[in-house]
């Protein structure tokens, strides 16, 4: 279908934080398949475990326990404010499963009133109706019917708008530590603080989507750590497969205690090829220095970014983010910077508000930040011609 403006690319292989085309043309890879390839591309750890694992068992389905899935659950509940988990395969899926959740809990405590959602202007959660009518973004529900109803929709980083729109009906608080999509906009310590603050002044579940935040990219294993504080529920996908799919609702017990056998299920979620490769993202990523050295990517890229703004000053406004999730806020139409980045084999993604979004994976080599910075700059100067 024409569902998506796709740039005339093929590519055929990868290798770190590079992309070749049939033809041997090479790409530095500043997008990661929208934060996915969190290990870069053919790491020869998951290329390893996905064809050992392929050799074995690839699917049962959950009528049955599942040794990788039970494994990979374990670590998140070791490693996380988690002690339960439920596998999915993306993240409008894991979205799906919070609000599942957030809903059941208060219906099994006997407050089946209580099944709004509060959610941000700006937010995304996913392309099914259920995370459309959450995000609430006009644009993306036009033309779809009825939007599922229960969604309160406030400002983002606004405590007090969330605090007013706290009533007798609502379930839960859904927010992104840092909107990816929306246009990199992070939430302040205080904020995330704040709202945990009143979902227990409330007696309501708290919600991080830590989908594009997750598993190292914000410079820790998750965002919510950057604030101190934890969620009820979250919702996990990209990054966490490494680039197979795989999505997780994690949650405390208490929050987990409506989702009792029968009332939620996915015939693929979490199956035995999926999960070797979750398994061995986590290997990776867990590993003692890993977040260290993303945080130290990440300063390197501020760095150099923000001497990219002094010296387009015209075209750059503001470079904003939280680890390795970037935002370069433009003065001219992402798509520009996109096109321009794509003619110096650079690739990066579009967000909201005017921004272009700078996610190369977690392992990204000092170096290759050098290069994605120059080509940027060839970029904007190819940019700032076409306007002299
Ligand atoms: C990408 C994303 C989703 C949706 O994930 P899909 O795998 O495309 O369904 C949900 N929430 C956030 C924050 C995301 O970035």
């Amino acid at each position: 279908m024409s569902t998506y403006a796709r740039q005339d690319i093929v590519f055929a292989r990868g290798d770190g934080a590079w992309l070749e085309t049939e033809t041997g043309e090479r790409y530095l890879d500043f997008g990661s398949g929208v934060a996915v390839n969190a290990l870069g591309h053919a790491h020869p750890h998951l290329v390893a475990t996905l064809k050992d694992q392929a050799e074995k068992l690839w699917h049962t389905s959950n009528l049955y326990r599942v040794a990788g899935q039970e494994k990979l659950a374990g670590r998140l509940v070791e490693t996380t404010f988690a002690d339960k988990v439920f596998f999915c395969n993306s993240g409008a899926e894991a979205c799906e499963g919070v609000i599942k959740a957030a809903r059941r809990f208060h219906a099994v405590a006997g407050n089946p009133e209580r099944n709004r959602i509060i959610t941000c202007n700006g937010a995304f959660h996913g392309r099914t109706l259920a995370t459309l009518a959450a995000a609430g973004n006009a644009k993306y529900l036009e033309g779809f019917g009825p939007e599922m109803p229960g969604f309160d929709h406030v400002p983002y980083n606004d405590l007090e708008a969330v605090r007013a729109a706290i009533g007798p009906e609502t379930a839960a608080v859904m927010v992104e530590p840092v909107q990816g999509e929306g246009g990199v906009h992070v939430g302040s310590s205080d904020y995330l603080a704040g709202l945990r603050a009143l979902c227990d002044e409330a007696g309501i579940l708290l919600v991080f989507d830590e989908v594009q935040t997750g598993v190292g990219r914000s410079g820790r294993f998750f965002s919510y750590e950057w604030a101190g504080v934890t969620p009820d529920l979250m919702a996990v996908a990209k990054g966490i497969g490494g680039g197979f799919p795989l999505g997780a609702v994690l949650a405390t017990e208490r929050a987990a205690q409506g989702l009792t056998p029968g009332m939620h299920g996915s015939t693929f979620g979490g199956n035995p090829l999926a999960t070797a490769v979750g398994n061995a993202v986590l290997d990776i990523v867990l590993a003692p220095g890993f977040f260290e050295a993303v945080q130290q990517k990440a300063l390197r890229l501020r760095q150099s970014l923000a001497r990219i703004q002094d010296q387009f000053p015209d075209l750059v406004a503001e470079i904003r983010g939280q680890g390795l999730l970037v935002g370069v806020k433009l003065t001219v139409a992402p798509p520009e910077v996109v096109s321009a980045a794509l003619s110096e084999k650079l690739l990066l993604v579009g967000a909201g508000d005017n921004v272009v979004r700078v996610l190369p994976p977690l392992t990204v080599s000092d170096d290759d930040i050098a290069e994605g910075v120059e080509r940027l700059a060839r970029a904007l100067s190819r940019v700032a011609k076409s306007k002299a």
